[in-house]
């Protein structure tokens, strides 16, 4: 009998849950059997969810690609890798000498390892040249993130450790259901309940992790912003501001209490759902705690003024100076594997690594020195993640490399942006199952699966974990930087690529991010096997990491954080006698983003095998609904058909459709396209819809 064991983690979601994979053989011949067993470790404690439980399974499927796959009169067929590149390489210099070298895109993933984020940044910069990419993480974190860089002046994820958790007194999760999205952290919450915090959720679903809370806000879908307004209200009239940390420590205090002046309780709780008796309370109960953390993730932020909304919750955390110190803070609970490290290393359309500013000239220099180049190469800001698939059709962008990402069911408006694909005259993706987006491709390029890529990433702390590889890669599949350092060799690119090993990237990496604002110097592969992780910034080989950020001051002038008058905003779109409902999207506890990976895993099929429709008995009754019936939902975009799921959980003005199936399933094909003005996140989280039982077609 041979036993294997792979020490790794879960790439589900931002906690990245330590666990091992045990392969078990009785003979030689024998079928493997597989055992997963979480590992201690800080961030999750030791536990692991049902997705960790079960994250080997897609990645032993028979549906691996395995070859380079090229289109052939609609089929896919095998080739060799030198003929994927030759056709790589011949497609985009000849759109280039047509086209210029803007007519090539790329589009990453939140789920990359830090070093692969950021070759392919580097890879769009240095080897193609193009201005054009962006990643999947704009759908993710762009919200809370500018929120973050304009109020604080750094984003991370958590400003302060998971551990502080339980010495909240009061916590507010807005628009975060961490019970199905990030399952292990729920203790830290059920702990500090425990130790007597009142926990107070916003959502317009009942849901597990509403059900912990002491207060529900079941909030109209997209007036968090509102919502909040209503809160720092109260805040304020009551005295329950921290004066002497507002004073010393922030800027704009007065225009925010003017600008509140204006609002009127009573219209507040009108906008947004939510009766102003709940405001108050929720209010009393945050202001009134000695400590308190705010959390929020994509409810408040997928909106088209998530930005905005966001800072309003940050508004609460700034006015009651609860951050810096023990139980207090704000924290974006991050959906992606790698959402943090994602966004931190030159794959979003306006950054360099280190979170540096493509537009920024200091930054722009620093980063052309490390790379070897004159900053006069560098291409200026392109277009976020939709504006790629509207610039597609345009026929700005000609070719398409996606790289760790399914466009077609994770962009907004599904249908226009299918078409676009269709109309590119080169579409490449780098995959390793055969997702929606994949099967549009002219050519497929077999990557690695996590169990076989070694690499680092960064949780929902700032905490950068490395992933050992621990599985041969089947087939010719390759790791994406060799993919990427390969390319960029054909293209005449390859000085610039010259990495044998995932370690040396990170190291140039560390360099990228010197003096940044998400600095990595400090940490290095040695230290990461010896330590459970290190917070960034981490700015010397002998500094321990900041677990805490703003104790003293924020990055920013004077040290001031930004407080920020926030107007009621509505949502774009408004039901109207056509189309009466509003349309929420989200997740389900079996289930990762597109799932293209979970639908590959057996043990969560069987769990959650098709999409559904959850819709309030009295709304169903209305529409002439019946329960697990297929119907048809229908918004100004498109037309999917789903199973119904009576739940009284769901506001009757609302249904809610997971996000984790394409084709007829694909909720995208219903949801609108508008963009936040600032950090072009689009509404998802509301639409307006009609519903129709399937069979008065
Ligand atoms: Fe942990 Fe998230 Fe994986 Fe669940 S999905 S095991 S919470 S990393």
């Amino acid at each position: 009998m041979s036993l294997k064991v792979i020490d790794t983690q879960c790439p589900f979601c931002s906690v990245q849950c330590k666990m091992q994979v045990i392969e078990e053989k009785s003979s030689a011949d024998a079928r493997p059997v597989y055992t997963v067993v979480p590992k201690p470790n800080l961030a999750s404690e030791g536990r692991l969810c049902m997705k960790g439980m079960n994250a080997y399974q897609h990645v032993l499927t028979g549906e691996r690609i395995r070859y380079p796959l090229m289109k052939k009169e609609g089929q896919f067929v095998r080739i060799s890798w030198e003929e994927a590149y030759a056709c790589i390489t011949s497609k985009f210099n000849k759109l280039r000498d047509s086209y210029g070298k803007d007519t090539i895109g790329l589009y990453g993933g939140g789920s990359l390892t830090n070093e692969s984020a950021y070759l392919l940044g580097k890879f769009a910069r240095v080897a193609l040249k193009t201005k054009y990419i962006d990643y999947n993480g704009r759908f993710c974190m762009s919200a809370a993130a500018s929120a973050g860089v304009k109020v604080f002046g750094i984003d991370r994820g958590l400003t302060n450790q998971l551990a502080d958790i339980e010495y909240a007194e009061c916590i507010i999760l807005a628009g975060t259901n961490i019970a199905e999205c990030q399952p292990t952290l729920m203790p830290y919450f059920t702990r500090a309940k425990e130790k007597g915090a009142s926990i107070i959720a916003i959502d317009p679903r009942e849901t597990g992790t509403t059900r912990i809370a002491d207060l529900h806000l079941r909030v109209k879908p997209g007036m968090d912003a509102t919502l909040a307004n209503g809160m720092l209200k109260v805040l304020v009239e009551e005295g329950l501001i921290d004066q002497t940390f507002v004073n010393r420590l922030t800027v704009g205090f007065d225009e925010l209490r003017t600008h509140l002046e204006e609002f009127d309780l009573a219209e507040i709780a009108e906008l947004s759902g939510v009766p102003a008796e709940k405001i108050r309370q929720a209010a009393l109960a945050y202001g009134k705690a000695a400590t308190g953390m705010v959390f929020t993730a994509r409810g408040v932020e997928q909106q088209t003024d998530g930005h905005m909304a966001v800072r309003n919750f940050l508004n609460l955390v700034l006015l009651t100076g609860k951050i810096g110190k023990q139980g207090c803070g704000y924290g974006a609970i991050t959906g992606q594997g790698n959402g943090q490290g994602g966004r931190e290393h030159g794959q979003k359309a306006d950054q360099l690594p280190g979170y540096r500013l493509i537009e920024n000239p200091e930054d722009r220099a620093y980063v052309a020195g490390v790379w070897g180049i004159d900053p006069s190469e560098l291409p200026g800001k392109g277009v976020s993640a939709y504006e790629i698939m509207q610039n597609i059709h345009e026929q700005e962008i000609r070719a398409l490399f996606v790289m760790g990402s399914n466009p077609l069911v994770s962009n907004p408006n599904a249908n226009f942006v299918k078409e676009g694909l269709k109309k590119l005259d080169f579409l490449v993706v780098a995959d390793f199952l055969m997702s929606e987006t994949a099967q549009l491709a002219d050519l497929i390029l077999p990557v690695t699966a996590y169990l076989e890529n070694g690499g680092t990433l960064t949780n929902l702390e700032g905490r950068v974990l490395l992933r050992e590889a621990g599985m041969p890669a089947p087939g010719e599949a390759k790791h994406d930087w060799q993919i990427l350092c390969e390319l960029a060799e054909k293209l005449s690119r390859g000085s610039f690529f010259n990495f044998t090993e995932v370690e040396d990237i990170f190291n140039e990496l560390r360099l990228a991010s010197r003096g940044g604002t998400a600095d990595y110097y400090g940490i290095t592969y040695e230290r990461l096997r010896e330590e459970e992780g290190v917070y960034w910034p981490c700015p010397e080989l002998d500094h321990p990491g900041e677990k805490r950020l703003f104790a003293s001051a924020f990055p920013m002038p004077g040290g001031r954080a930004l407080l920020t008058t926030v107007e009621n905003h509505l949502p774009k779109e408004r039901v109207s006698d056509e189309f009466p409902l509003y349309l929420t999207t989200g997740r389900v506890l079996t289930h990762y983003l597109t799932g293209v990976q979970t639908r590959k895993s057996h043990s969560l099929v069987a769990r959650d095998v098709e999409s559904f429709m959850e819709i309030h008995p009295k709304t169903a009754k209305k529409y002439r609904i019946e329960d697990a019936t297929l119907v048809k939902l229908e918004s100004r975009r498109g037309i999917i058909y789903v199973r119904s799921r009576f739940s009284s959980d769901i506001r009757e003005d609302t249904v809610f459709v997971p996000m984790h199936w394409g084709d007829s399933q694909n909720v995208n094909k219903l949801t609108l396209d508008e963009l936040d003005p600032t950090c072009r996140m689009p509404g998802f989280k509301v639409c307006a819809l009609k519903v129709s039982p399937l069979v008065s077609e």
